[in-house]
């Protein structure tokens, strides 16, 4: 058995964090392969390294004077060695990256400090082996990550290797030049990790002990939810359910390796497993909700709407010539309604409809704001009768105005939409007919 381990940056934000990194490490042969982020914040009002590196390279592009930023850079790591009591000096990294900077060599190259440098030290502490993601993970001409020839190059590096630290949220282009996944990435990488090793699981350490139900904001103390399906996760996750990066399901979903979201201060906390499938039913018939608010309804009439062929396909060509995506589109006879981020949307609105009317040519369209969408998600919809009914009345009972309801096709998730102000109310009105009313 092997599992790859992946520590976020509050795991690994000071050497007390490290210590107890090490602890869980050591208390698992099997987690061999581990994926350490860069430090995140000690306490809530701390700084991230990589929002650090990420500033001070913004002076070095300017021509500015970086010194001080970069020295409190190089005194964070500093701490976590001294901390640590390692015989490990940093001094030539930092004086390669300070002439790197004073080149410019990219944002990018600036940001995948915050990880290389941690992963040192974590292959130092622990005396694994260091693979620089650089020389492992690859990124083809246009940006797009390489999945296929990174898992070669990854399965074969790391195929000899016992024990291995490899650092997360970068790789590089065939040439050298490195280049980061989007923020959060470290998630992706440890996925990447997984992937190629064919691991039995993959681990990723957080400071939460899994996802919840609903979100803490809305819902005092809500359940954790134990067992979670890929597909499932992807329907919470795309609403923002934010404690797992949303790409990194996929490249273990291919080897259909579990995922177990893990607590670094609560390590005997059994987390959430992210499986494939299960015959484990949840707790309740709805594994989690998750919605967000901000979107616009662009509503388009045209009577015979539903005769005619193409009708859609114009619609949404003018979503794409201004370069917005849709979330949704649930339409009825003459009527075709598209959701849409709010932010994108805005300024673009006018030219959106304009071309709307020049391609479609409808009789009328509407815009409203301020909407919110919600996504009540469970496998166990799907045997359960009246849960549609029970989220419906539910609503009603909370004076809940319900503007648009779609089953999405799996019967996996219902998504609601309602007014921005009562996004709170209605979470709270699901939560509680499906979780607190049965506890
Ligand atoms: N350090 C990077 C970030 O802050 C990547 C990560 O932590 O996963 O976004």
């Amino acid at each position: 058995m092997k599992k790859v381990v992946k520590f976020g940056g509050s795991s690994l934000a000071s050497a007390e964090q490290f210590i107890k990194v090490k602890e869980i490490i050591r208390r698992d042969d099997q987690r061999r392969f581990v994926v350490p982020s860069a430090p995140g914040k000690r306490f809530p009002e701390d700084g991230k390294v990589t929002d650090m590196l990420y500033a001070c390279y913004a002076l070095a592009e300017e021509g500015k004077d970086f010194e001080k930023e970069l020295s409190r850079i190089r005194a964070r790591y500093q701490e976590i060695i001294d901390g640590l009591k390692l015989d490990l000096s940093l001094e030539e990294e930092f004086k390669v990256i300070e002439k790197q900077f004073s080149e410019k060599a990219g944002e990018n190259y600036a940001a995948s400090r915050g990880e290389y440098l941690n992963g040192i030290i974590m292959a130092a502490y622990l005396g694994y082996e260091f693979v620089d993601a650089a020389d492992v993970i690859r990124f083809a001409p246009d940006g797009v990550f390489d999945s296929e020839l990174t898992n070669r190059i990854l399965g074969e590096r790391l195929a000899g290797t016992e024990h291995a630290v490899i650092p997360g949220f970068y790789g590089a282009y065939e040439d050298g030049r490195i280049r980061t996944f989007s923020r959060g990435g470290s998630d992706i990488t440890g996925s990447i990790v997984a992937r190629a090793i064919k691991a039995d699981v993959y681990e990723n350490w957080t400071d939460v002990s899994g996802f919840l139900i609903a979100d803490p904001k809305i819902i005092d103390n809500p359940e954790g939810i134990d067992t979670i399906t890929y597909r499932e996760l992807r329907e919470l996750s795309y609403m923002g359910a934010g404690v797992f990066h949303e790409e990194a399901i996929f490249p273990v979903r291919r080897e259909g390796i579990p995922i177990n979201i893990r607590n670094t201060n609560d390590p005997e906390a059994a987390g959430t497993w992210i499986v494939e499938s299960t015959c484990q039913k949840s707790r309740y018939v709805i594994t989690g909700i998750a919605g967000k608010k901000g979107f616009c309804s662009v509503n388009i009439e045209k009577a015979m709407m539903n005769t005619e062929i193409g009708f859609g396909r114009k619609v949404l060509q003018a979503f794409e010539d201004n370069g917005i995506s849709f979330e949704h589109v649930p339409s009825g006879i003459d009527t075709m309604t598209v959701f849409v981020h709010q932010d994108e949307f805005m300024d673009k609105e006018q030219k959106v409809a304009s071309a709307i009317h020049r391609l479609a040519d409808p009789d009328s369209i509407e815009i409203e704001a301020d909407l919110a969408l919600i996504a009540v998600v469970g496998r166990g919809m799907r045997s359960t009768r009246g849960t549609a009914g029970r989220i419906f009345s539910a609503l009603a009972h909370a004076n809940v105005n319900v503007k648009m309801i779609d089953q999405g096709s799996s019967e996996l998730n219902i998504i609601i939409g309602v007014a921005d102000d009562d996004f709170e109310t209605a979470i709270r009105a699901i939560y509680t007919i499906f979780v607190i009313s049965q506890l």
